[in-house]
């Protein structure tokens, strides 16, 4: 494809000559200009599908890694950048087209479907009160339960892309004592963005773990686990133009921190906050009542 030796001649104006290309891969290697001093190494390596760069020898120590708009604000020029952005079409990153069709688990029931007597609903929907979530967050994310078949037993909280079509969702059991407490879909959850549709990436965002934190909070965003995938780092870089605030449960306070710094550069500096809680509890729990969690990082 034409635009990958584009994009590949982009970072040559600011790299030089590319050591290795495997064009198949998408993955392009060059001299890291902070770390490799004329060794000729090609540390510096570029997946250009991924829209990713590490240098494998000072990425952790000098940050020499992220998305690829970071690679040309430190080494290249603003213009570089903009070409970039322009040759590298919206498909170019793989995210809809190599998921298998998802479709909601069988049985899947939204709550206003069903009837408020039958003892299934009640038993979902007592589980949801009592984590504080109401009817109008029911109603708003699509929260369903299935009531038959081999996701009985679970609230079902559907995650859309951009164009509205299904990307991923959350089945969680309400049994306190059953053996798997999410039966969650096979498709990769770093592929997609949970719920994309309802971002709005001019407003503050807010990053939290899991899709029972999000619907707490207005526009956040639910990483499903402790680390951002790289879509995910690569699309706030592109597109936020708020700020950016990291509220990971009490227990990730060195994976918030370690966040904060890989984020806290480029085009985001100065836009991203940090949420330090306490105790043992999480945004879900406090309700996305986050305010007196502010840290002041330096
Ligand atoms: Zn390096």
């Amino acid at each position: 494809m034409d635009e990958f030796n584009d994009v590949v001649d982009l970072i040559s104006e600011f790299l030089g000559q590319p050591k290795k290309i495997y064009e198949h891969q998408s993955q392009v290697s060059w001299n890291c200009p902070v770390c490799d001093e004329d060794n000729n190494k090609g540390n510096l390596e570029v997946n250009i599908e991924k829209s990713v760069f590490h240098c494998w020898s000072c990425g952790d120590s000098e940050d020499t890694h992220g998305p690829l708009g970071k690679l040309f604000d430190l080494f290249g020029t603003k213009q570089q950048k903009k070409i970039y952005y322009i040759l590298k079409p919206e498909n170019f990153t793989p995210v809809e087209k190599i998921l298998p069709k998802l479709r909601l688990p069988d049985n899947f029931t939204l709550f206003r479907d069903s009837n408020p007597r039958y003892p299934v609903y009640q038993q979902a929907y007592s589980y949801l009160k009592n984590r504080g979530i109401t009817d109008d967050i029911i109603e708003k994310y699509g929260i369903g339960f299935c009531d038959k078949g081999n996701h009985f037993g679970r609230i079902v909280i559907p995650s859309y892309d951009k164009n509205g079509v299904l990307n991923y969702y959350i089945a969680r059991s309400w049994d306190p004592h059953t053996k798997a407490k999410y039966k969650n879909p096979e498709s990769e959850k770093d592929k997609i963005i949970f719920n994309e549709n309802l971002i709005d990436w001019d407003k503050d965002i807010f990053l939290v773990e899991g899709a029972f934190d999000s619907v707490f909070l207005p526009n956040s965003i639910p990483m499903l686990g402790k680390h951002m995938s790289d879509l995910l780092f690569e699309t706030l870089y592109e597109k936020a133009t708020g700020n950016i605030t990291i509220c990971l449960d009490s227990d990730a306070w060195a994976d918030s921190v370690k966040l904060f710094h890989n984020l806290n550069g480029g085009g985001l500096y100065g836009r991203v906050k940090i949420i330090k809680i306490t105790g043992d509890s999480d945004v879900a729990d406090l309700r996305g009542n986050i305010n007196d969690y502010y840290y002041e990082m330096r």
